[in-house]
């Protein structure tokens, strides 16, 4: 016991650990308040430890715990990870990673001041929902344009500036849930809509859409179900059915594509995807989608459709709520800069990284593993899958080299590649950790390899 009472003894007070060298600096760059706050914190630590039993680890260790507190309580929280699982759009890790010319796009706008919403021809005020319109409409074959701040915005100001307190019409089988909380239904009744289901979870038809329709309704809507299928005995009507169906009672045609591709999915081995131009060629008055899914970009929702229509949306009230900032639209006028110029594949990290082949990713697998020298004699390589995720191409999946990491204990490998630095963040698949290259950018291999070295 009374060791425990003379271990305690040993502890400096605050005021003395204020008084040493490293203290004056700390001050400097935390301020006094944060410097009191980690010694006191630091010595509550070593006050239980030694309740439990441990020795006062002297005073070099205490300073340098109060240093490590110091910098813990000013590190950013978001911060870069290496992607290892394979899933391209993966959500939880931000989605789409951005191309040099977005980067570069993004500096300049938000280094200096931009044109934003300034007319320079005639050196008035000008609008910021004009950027970037013109490449929409020349990509997607759209009359007008709009940006805003994601996709769950865009859907819910188109809904409730074309269709609050009227009725809009969807099947049962397209109230889908997005993540993250974003719900079909919901987002309806946030924006004052009336939603009408109709049909059921497999097979909806034109003629439940026809019975339904009232003198209350606006519009109907089509969503993509972007994030899972339904398989077997389904039906849902041809966008040109819907099309036909709305001009015959004067309806808008709102349609939801979530994903929003420009470019075919098919030659890379993926079931077709809707593209934005065969919306909008199909006749639908308004199609939204996302800008940081399959078009690689940065967070955005982007709505295309009839000028007249996309008026109305520019002058309602909640847009100014759902505005983007001068640094995405820089980003996403450079992205859709590469489809433009038709090099989105080269230049688009997604696509490249979706464009990768088997040959490709098996010879990175094993120049992987024969940088890591010894440590890498427990690895082996296994044929795998890449998914899209991000709410896109539900269950379709592209052939990978998967490196697996040796060790008996795969949950605790798989958290100190979290928690280290960098953080990687890897899939456990048959009890291993494995790695999945396609998304581990080049530029990042050579810090996987040095932390692998360290960790087997
Ligand atoms: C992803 C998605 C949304 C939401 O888009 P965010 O950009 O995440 O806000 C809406 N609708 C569909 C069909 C989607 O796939």
């Amino acid at each position: 016991m009374s060791s425990v009472q003379d271990e305690l003894r040993r502890l400096p007070a605050v005021d003395q650990i204020m008084l040493q060298a490293p203290a004056a600096d700390w001050i400097q760059v935390y301020g006094r308040d944060a410097v009191i706050e980690a010694i006191r914190a630091t010595l509550d630590a070593l006050r239980g430890d030694i309740r439990r039993g441990a020795a006062y680890p002297g005073e070099a260790d205490l300073l340098r715990r109060v240093q490590d507190r110091l910098e813990q309580l000013v590190a950013p929280t978001l911060r870069p990870v290496i992607n290892a699982t394979g899933v391209v759009l993966h959500t939880n890790l931000g989605r789409a990673p951005l191309s040099t010319d977005a980067l570069e796009a993004m500096r300049q706008a938000g280094e200096g001041y931009t044109n934003l919403e300034f007319d320079l021809d005639s050196g008035r005020r000008g609008s910021r929902y004009v950027h970037a319109e013109a490449l929409l409409c020349r990509l997607t074959g759209a009359e007008a344009a709009l940006l805003v701040n994601n996709n769950a915005g865009a859907v819910l100001l188109v809904l409730s500036a074309l269709a609050q307190g009227r009725q809009v019409i969807i099947s049962r089988g397209q109230l889908v849930e997005i993540g993250g909380g974003f719900r079909i239904p919901d987002v309806m009744a946030q924006s004052g809509a009336h939603l009408v289901e109709v049909g059921t979870t497999n097979r909806t038809y034109v003629r439940d859409y026809a019975t339904a329709i009232t003198d209350e309704t606006a519009a109907l809507m089509r969503v993509h179900t972007s994030n899972f299928r339904v398989m077997g005995f389904t039906y849902a009507p041809s966008l040109s059915e819907f099309v036909a169906l709305a001009a015959e009672h004067n309806l808008l045609l709102l349609d939801d594509l979530g994903s929003g591709t420009l470019i075919d999915t098919q030659p890379f081995g993926l079931t077709h995807e809707p593209t934005v131009q065969e919306s909008v060629a199909q006749g639908a008055d308004v199609v939204t989608f996302s800008g940081d899914k399959l078009l690689g970009g940065p967070q955005a929702g982007i709505i295309v459709g009839k000028a007249e229509l996309i008026e109305r949306l520019r002058r309602f009230p909640l847009t100014r709520a759902l505005r983007v900032d001068k640094t995405t639209i820089a980003g996403i006028q450079a992205n859709l800069l590469h489809y433009v110029k038709g090099e989105a594949v080269s230049k688009i990290p997604i696509w490249q990284m979706i464009a990768l082949s088997l040959d490709e990713l098996a010879a990175r697998a094993k120049k992987l593993v024969d940088a890591l020298g010894p440590a890498g004699a427990g690895c082996a390589l296994w044929p795998g899958r890449s998914m899209i995720g991000g709410g896109s191409l539900p269950e379709e999946s592209l052939p990978t080299m998967l490196v697996a990491l040796p060790g008996d204990d795969s949950t605790a490998l798989a958290q100190s590649l979290r928690t280290g630095q960098p953080a990687i963040v890897a899939r456990i698949q048959d009890e291993r950790v494995v790695l999945d290259l396609r998304t581990v950018l080049p530029s990042q291999e050579e810090a996987l390899i040095a932390r692998l070295r360290q960790l087997l």
